[in-house]
Order: C-alpha cells, then sequence, then structure tokens
C-alpha cells in the first residue's frame, strides 16, 4: 500500500468508492421519507460566525465550551464550521424572510458537522447529520410528526429494536423551580461529581444529568426528575404528545434522563436509541426549541427539529445485517481490437451512455483478453467485442454475461436503441418483451438491416 506522510484528520473517515452505496443508501432513504412528509430541502453554509453558535447553542455546553472548530483568516470576523445543523438552518429561515411566506415551514438538510470530541467508534470529529427543522407551530401533534419522520427512516432502513425515548424539560415558566430543585439535590453530593460536573453545577445542572461518567449517572438516577416541576401548560403538552403518538402506533419509554446537550431546547426532547453499536446509541436526538428563534430575530415563533447520524444509522445497518441498495454496475462493456474498431466504441459508448445506459469501453490500450478479464471483474452485465469483422458486416453478438446467452445487434447508430431493448428483455426476462424486441429490431431503420435474435 502506498506510503502517505500526511494522513487524514484524526477523527475523520474517507468513504472509499466501493463503501459509497451505503452512503447513498441512507441518503436516499432519508430524502424520500423527508419529501413524503413534505419537508423542503435546505442549503446553508458550512460555517458561521461563531457568535451564532454561542447563542443558540449556549455558551455553558460541552459543544461551544470544547468543541468548535474556529477559524480566523486574516482580516476577517471569527467564525466557527457548524457543530450542528439547527442554528445555521434557523438563521437562514429568518435572514430569508422564509418565516413570512406562511407556517409551518418545514425544511430538511443533509450536512456535515464538525466536533473536536474524542474519536471513537460512532464518535467523529467530522460526521454527517439528517436534520430536519419545522417553524411555526407549537402543537403537539407538530412533536408527533416530526418524531413519526424519525421512526419512518429508521423502520425504511429496516432497523430493528431501536427504542425511542422522550421526555419534557419544560418551559422558562416552570424550569427555575426545577433547577433549583436539581441545584439542592446535587450540592449535597457535589464532592463525589466529576470536576466537569461540579463546575455544571453553577452554570447548567441539566447537563449533570447528561454526564457520561458512571459515578455522576448514578448520583443523576435519584435526581429530582423534570416531569414532576412542569407547568400547566408544558404537562398538558406532553400528556396529549404521548396520546398522538399512541394514536400513530408510536411506541415510546418516558426517560426522564433525557436532557439532550444544546441549550435551546424547551418541553418535548427525545432520542433514538439503539444498544446494537456501543456506546454511542444514539442515532437521532431532537425537541422543541420554541425559544430560538425569538433570541436571534426578536420575534417568537415557536420551532423544533431533530438531528440524525449518518455514521451511526449506517453502523447499525452494518451491524443488524440491513441490506443496502446495490450499486449500478457498468451495463455493456465494449471492447475492441485495432483502431477502427476503438473509434466505434466510443462512438457507440457515447450513444448509450446518452439513453442513460451505464456503458464503458477501453481506455487504456489493454489487448482483448486484458479487456474482457476487465470486463469481467467489473461485473459488466453485458459485452461485446468489435474487430474487423463487425466493422465490416456492420453487426457484433452481445454477450449476456451472466447466461453466456449472444445476441446480435447493428453496431451502427442504431445500437444503443437496440440495446436498451435487449437489457429490458433479459431484465424482466420475458417472452412477450422479447417479441417487442424482435419487433422493435425489426423496424430500426439501418443500412444493413439487424438479423436480431439469438445466435448461440
Ligand atoms: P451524543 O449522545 O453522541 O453526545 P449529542 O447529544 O451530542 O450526541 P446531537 O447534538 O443531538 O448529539 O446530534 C444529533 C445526532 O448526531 C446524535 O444523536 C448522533 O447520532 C449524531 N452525533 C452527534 N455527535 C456526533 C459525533 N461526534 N460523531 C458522530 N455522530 C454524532
Ligand atoms: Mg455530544
Amino acid at each position: 500500500m502506498a506510503q502517505l506522510k500526511i494522513q487524514r484528520p484524526k477523527g475523520t473517515q474517507d468513504v472509499v468508492p466501493s463503501q459509497m452505496y451505503k452512503w447513498n443508501t441512507v441518503e436516499s432513504i432519508v430524502k424520500e421519507a423527508a419529501e413524503a412528509y413534505c419537508f423542503k430541502e435546505i442549503r446553508v453554509p458550512t460555517f458561521e460566525d461563531t457568535a451564532l453558535f454561542v447563542r443558540s447553542v449556549g455558551d455553558s455546553t460541552d459543544v461551544v465550551q470544547k468543541e468548535m472548530y474556529t477559524v480566523k483568516a486574516a482580516g476577517d470576523s471569527e467564525f466557527t464550521l457548524r457543530p450542528e445543523g439547527t442554528a445555521g438552518v434557523i438563521r437562514a429561515l429568518i435572514e430569508n424572510g422564509v418565516l413570512n411566506e406562511g407556517v409551518p415551514q418545514k425544511v430538511f438538510y443533509v450536512i456535515s458537522c464538525f466536533r473536536h470530541e474524542k474519536p471513537q467508534a460512532g464518535r467523529l470529529r467530522e460526521f454527517h447529520q439528517f436534520g430536519c427543522e419545522m417553524a411555526g407551530t407549537a402543537d403537539p401533534s407538530a412533536d408527533a410528526e416530526v418524531i413519526s419522520l424519525a421512526k419512518n427512516i429508521i423502520d425504511t432502513a429496516g432497523l430493528k429494536g431501536i427504542e425511542l425515548h422522550i421526555n419534557s424539560i419544560g418551559c422558562p415558566k416552570c424550569r427555575p423551580a426545577y433547577i433549583k430543585a436539581l441545584k439542592d439535590y446535587f450540592s449535597a453530593r457535589s464532592g463525589e461529581l466529576c470536576d466537569t460536573c461540579r463546575e455544571r453545577l453553577e452554570r447548567n445542572p441539566m447537563r449533570i444529568i447528561d454526564c457520561k461518567s458512571p459515578v455522576c449517572s448514578a448520583i443523576a438516577e435519584d435526581a429530582p426528575k423534570n416531569i414532576d416541576y412542569l407547568c400547566d401548560e408544558c404537562a398538558e403538552h406532553f400528556e396529549k404528545l404521548k396520546e398522538y403518538l399512541s394514536a400513530m402506533d408510536i411506541d415510546f419509554i418516558v426517560d426522564t434522563k433525557i436532557v439532550r446537550g444544546l441549550d435551546y431546547y424547551t418541553k418535548t426532547v427525545f432520542e433514538f436509541i439503539t444498544t446494537d453499536i456501543g456506546a454511542q446509541g444514539t442515532v437521532c436526538g431532537g425537541g422543541r426549541y420554541d425559544g430560538l428563534i425569538g433570541t436571534l430575530s426578536g420575534k417568537d415563533c415557536p420551532a423544533l427539529g431533530f438531528g440524525m447520524g449518518l455514521e451511526r444509522l449506517i453502523l447499525t445497518m452494518e451491524n443488524q445485517g440491513v441490506e443496502f441498495i446495490q450499486p449500478h454496475t457498468c451495463d455493456i462493456y465494449i471492447a475492441s481490437i485495432g483502431q477502427q474498431a476503438h473509434k466505434r466504441a466510443m462512438r457507440l459508448c457515447a450513444a448509450l451512455r446518452a439513453e442513460g445506459v451505464y456503458a464503458e469501453c477501453d481506455i487504456v490500450g489493454r489487448g482483448l483478453k486484458a479487456q474482457m478479464k476487465y470486463a469481467d471483474k467489473i461485473n459488466a452485465k453485458f459485452s461485446v467485442v468489435i474487430g474487423d469483422g463487425e466493422l465490416e458486416s456492420g453487426k457484433a453478438a452481445v454477450k449476456d454475461m451472466n447466461s453466456g446467452e449472444k445476441t446480435e445487434l447493428p453496431i451502427n447508430d442504431s445500437f444503443s436503441r437496440a440495446f436498451s431493448a435487449l437489457m429490458i428483455s433479459h431484465m424482466l426476462d420475458s417472452e412477450e418483451l422479447g417479441d417487442t424486441l424482435s419487433d422493435i429490431l425489426s423496424e430500426l431503420p439501418s443500412s444493413q438491416p439487424p438479423t436480431g435474435g439469438c445466435i448461440s
């Protein structure tokens, strides 16, 4: 293997061509699901003003405190590579006046995110998220709808045993009483907490519940629960959400330990969790953030959304042995012997591609044997050899690489149409289509009428 001095940065991944089909599978699943729920795609910059993340994600969160990649180019202000999608997308909706176009606004995106974390299985420094945001509705049915989109993706991906955990973390009205109760509880045991959690005690005690250290999470086990401190509005919202989820046959677990790592959340928070990929089992996390748009624009507008980690989704699919959509391989390889035949092969390939056929011919200068070996290696579905004899007769035998069956086709400008028909007839393996192929072949304008039919 080639020895490169410079390697990819720690915590990043290359996706080599042979693995791309897994990414294409999940990207098509998430996009089709989002579109079926009538979400529209949005694209935003990879970096934003640092202040955007400090104000929306929250300056006492791990993400802002420790994990941001912040860059400053000469003469520029300070920018940060997005650690998550919501802040930038909400900024874009506000800045472009999209929220004035009527509500709800429902958008989705597939993006890369950057966090300076300790790399491990399912935790990278550059990772990818499918995210969606819905703005302009405070109704609990919207929460159920967003959760149902995530569930739809998980089901379509063929995943089993992924649990939905939900919780409510209240609103600015009811949260202060809860924070006080938490502070009282953790202060009494502050000596046992990890250093980070001792700091969190003053600035953001809810984060202690999220701490991954076994000691802190054991202490957090008996901590006061947010759902016992909800105001009437938040309690009713949570009850209604549960009713909507039940109405949609979506199973859930009320999990008071779900608090989410970002400051902007209010009321509903949720995670989809798997036990199949080790410690980093949260495949999807999200919730409601009714205060964020007001914080950024001065104009209140309730909203909610989620982020789904695509690396973790793929990892879970791999570990559960789920099928990915196989990549489309070469439909036909056109081998050639000699200059004239090579030119014809190039011409035929171009015409085939214009018809949407995946076609290849030799561009290395290989001999016939090596060309055929290559056709095998790339799993070409059909092959054809063009030499002087074929140029002279104007016909060549197209071979089905699977069955060995050969069909003679004209190698003039009718080739691409004739080959498309042949391919369909083989794909469907139907006699009727075989007849259709004969009809098409007999109708083709050709100076040298093709004979069609099977020659071996
Ligand atoms: P975690 O539980 O891993 O700390 P989080 O609460 O920090 O996740 P969110 O900010 O909610 O994560 O991001 C949404 C989703 O993005 C997560 O549920 C996870 O699937 C994925 N994700 C977050 N951080 C990473 C990472 N460093 N590497 C890979 N995927 C990640
Ligand atoms: Mg995290």
